[in-house]
């Protein structure tokens, strides 16, 4: 079994790396503290093709990354800012490559271009208020009128919302949930306000109001009924690049620990001389190494082929507590200065909670992995 990166996959994780320390690590803690990315990153960001990551070379001018290097990417830009890496995540995993997946050729001849050129990112509309863990319970309605849909209800926690000019949006055609792309010009959406964060405040997280907002057929993702199964393998590739992104965000964590302990001189010493430190430190960089064979290995299942689900669960619930736990422990090697504004670690610490949260709490990995553990015996495992 040979996991090692190709000359090609070496090449573009050092472009990412480069772009990563050169564009987006100044501005991270300042998009952090306006809340907001700047234009200008995103404008860059497309610049490079990272907004056309997973689309084909033809007809679309992608870059057509396999997901074994878009891993590497989103893994470089969480480092610097996990903000920028959610974004892009959402508009690449869970929107391109769902409009390529499942939409009509009509469909991706009026967007693919602008989503590949960063002109119209794409923003995944699932949650509601009283629809999280279990979709099936999905309020939002779409009735048929002619040859069009329309679609009335209220979306939460939409990652870039108000950024988006796409949003894919799953609701309720007679008891069956299905998937429809709205271009951010439909009349009738409407972006509500920011939801406020604990972390990832440069990230825009809003709800969305649908007010009978018309669909013409050719916006259908699939076929009437087909979103939970649409959703459900969206989540599924999303899951690995949100694995990638707890890597990021745990590695670059373990680098400020260090530097920190080697700096920080108490008892006549820099404190990464103690033992409890050193622990701390070994600890987190051994639960980085294992992140990144999980992630390495769903995701080269999937260009592979071959089923990755369970492999993405197994990664994204591993990497996001991973994720979590390193960080808190960071903040730890950084006494009280791990909880001022002044060292980047806090940002990374409120970022990295998020991760055990969306695209399917850490309670439904556990669902999903058992549903598989227990395939082909009597016990049905049920959410
Ligand atoms: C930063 C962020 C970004 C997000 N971005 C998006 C986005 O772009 N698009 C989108 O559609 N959604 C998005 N979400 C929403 C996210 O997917 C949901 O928050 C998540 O699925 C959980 O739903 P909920 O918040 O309603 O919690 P609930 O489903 O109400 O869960 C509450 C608690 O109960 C537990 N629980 C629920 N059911 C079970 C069960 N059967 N067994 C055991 N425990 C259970 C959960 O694990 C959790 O701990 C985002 C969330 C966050 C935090």
């Amino acid at each position: 079994m040979d996991f090692s990166l190709t000359s090609e996959q070496q090449m573009f994780r050092q472009m990412f790396r480069d772009f990563a320390a050169r564009d987006v690590a100044k501005a991270a803690d300042q998009a952090d503290k306006q809340e907001e990315l700047p234009a200008r990153l995103l404008k860059r960001v497309a610049a490079q093709g990272f907004m056309a990551a997973l689309a084909p070379e033809e007809p679309y001018g992608g870059v057509g990354l396999d997901a074994v290097t878009y891993t590497l990417l989103l893994e470089a830009l969480s480092a610097e800012c996990m903000s920028a890496a959610l974004t892009i995540h959402v508009h690449n995993s869970l929107g391109l490559r769902t409009i390529l997946r499942h939409g009509s050729a009509a469909l991706q001849e009026a967007l693919v271009a602008e989503m590949a050129a960063g002109e119209r990112i794409a923003a995944f509309a699932l949650t509601e208020p009283a629809a999280g863990s279990d979709p099936t319970c999905l309020r939002t309605a779409a009735v048929r009128d002619g040859d069009a849909y329309v679609l009335k209800g209220e979306k939460s926690w939409v990652a870039n919302g108000g950024l988006a000019g796409v949003y894919l949006v799953f609701a309720q055609l007679d008891s069956r949930i299905t998937a429809f792309a709205l271009p951010a010009e439909t009349p009738g959406l409407v972006v509500g306000g920011r939801q406020k964060t604990l972390g990832l405040r440069a990230a825009a997280i809003t709800r969305l109001y649908l007010n009978d907002c018309r669909a013409p057929a050719e916006n259908l993702l699939g076929a009437e009924g087909q979103g939970y199964k649409i959703a459900l393998e969206a989540l599924d590739f999303g899951r690995v690049g949100l694995a990638a992104v707890a890597l990021g965000v745990g590695r670059r964590a373990v680098e400020l620990g260090v530097k920190f302990a080697a700096e920080r001189v108490q008892f006549g010493g820099p404190i990464g001389q103690k033992q409890a430190i050193q622990d701390y430190l070994a600890d987190a960089a051994a639960e980085v190494a294992a992140t990144e064979w999980l992630v390495r290995h769903a995701a080269w299942l999937a260009d592979s082929g071959k089923p990755f689900g369970q492999e993405a669960a197994i990664a994204k619930l591993f990497a996001s507590r991973m994720a979590a736990q390193v960080t808190n422990r960071i903040v730890q090697v950084h006494g009280g200065y791990g909880y001022i504004t002044d060292y980047p670690i806090e940002r990374y610490y409120r970022d990295a909670r998020s991760l055990e949260i969306m695209e399917g709490t850490t309670q439904v990995q556990q669902i999903v992995i058992a549903g598989g553990l227990f395939a082909g015996t009597n016990v049905r495992v049920r959410p």
